[in-house]
């Protein structure tokens, strides 16, 4: 293991791929799940948070995110998450919200979403600065996709700052989703997607071409398409690399073709090395056991110098989308 020098895990970071949703403590689910009246341990939810591969990391997204009932809820995490963030120095965060999941619950994106930023403005203060992107789950469909981006439109908030597709992307391919996002640019939104996590790199050129992605959510597959990474690195297309939840969700066994594949395998060296940005993410940070010093150790350990560490830290405010 190698020690991350002191000097990074005091610089002052900005985190751009989180979910709201896979940041809530165990003891926080169970402060949620004790206000509709279910008991749920502390120690339950830390077994659950423990899976075999992606398809269990999505069945505990659902049973989490089932607590999550009314505007105050969402409130409670932002309280809780915002706090975890000072205490990382982390000073600007895009966090996303499942806002198909929202919408697929019959709840109203619109108020939950007050409660979030009024939660959330008291941490300006405190020298926290959070904005929102508003995602869709892929496999739900192309029409719920487009009301998601319709309701951040109804919404008229200058703190959601981008729209993005994350789930299952090997469920529709990202060119359905062409008129989504056209509509989400007309609106001012600028746009992401996860793609290349668990899909191979096609999945990340298709998402370029047709729906004029700005940011890569993981995008790891692209070590594996040399004329991809030429591409990435030309235009300056960041990938949003999440060392530890690849290991959690098995996608790094799944670029790689191997099972158990571990942290000084990940490609992130190879593609920051190519000239591709990369900003350097948690995804679901209590979900996967990390943090986002966790994830600077992970890099670290990976072989990335001080140096390189240091643009990483850069990378995360230059990449912004404010
Ligand atoms: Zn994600």
């Amino acid at each position: 293991m190698t020690a991350l020098p002191a000097r990074i895990a005091s610089l002052p970071k900005a985190e751009l791929h989180v979910h709201l949703e896979g940041s809530m403590q165990a003891a926080t689910v169970a402060k949620i799940a004790a206000r509709h009246g279910v008991v749920v341990t502390e120690e339950e939810v830390r077994r659950r948070y423990a899976y075999q591969d992606f398809v269990e990391f999505i069945e505990t997204f659902k049973w989490v995110t089932s607590f999550l009932r009314e505007p105050a809820d969402y409130g409670v995490i932002v309280q809780d998450f915002a706090e975890a963030l000072l205490a990382q120095h982390v000073v600007y965060a895009e966090v996303t919200l499942s806002i198909g999941v929202m919408k697929l619950r019959g709840q109203n994106p619109q108020a939950n979403f007050e409660a979030i930023v009024e939660t959330a403005e008291a941490f300006e203060s405190r020298g926290l600065r959070l904005r929102w992107v508003w995602d869709a789950v892929r496999q739900f469909g192309t029409e719920a996709a487009l009301a998601v981006v319709e309701a951040a439109g109804e919404c008229k908030s200058n703190k959601i700052v981008a729209f993005g597709i994350g789930g299952d992307e090997r469920s529709i391919p990202a060119k359905e989703f062409r008129h989504v996002y056209g509509r989400a640019e007309d609106l001012g939104m600028r746009k992401l997607i996860h793609a290349g996590e668990v899909g191979g790199p096609e999945n990340i050129r298709e998402a370029i071409e047709h729906l004029r992605v700005e940011r890569i959510g993981h995008g790891i597959a692209a070590f594996r398409d040399p004329a991809l990474m030429d591409l990435l690195a030309e235009r300056q297309i960041p990938l949003e690399v999440c060392p530890a939840s690849n290991i959690c969700t098995g996608a790094l066994d799944v670029q790689l073709g191997v099972t158990g594949a571990t942290i000084e395998q990940h490609p992130l060296p190879k593609l920051f090395r190519h000239g591709i940005p990369i900003v350097l993410s948690t995804d679901d940070p209590t979900m996967f056991h990390t943090t986002l010093t966790g994830e600077y150790e992970n890099a670290a350990n990976m072989g990335l110098e001080k140096a390189e560490l240091e643009r990483i830290v850069e990378m995360g405010f230059t990449h912004a989308f404010r």
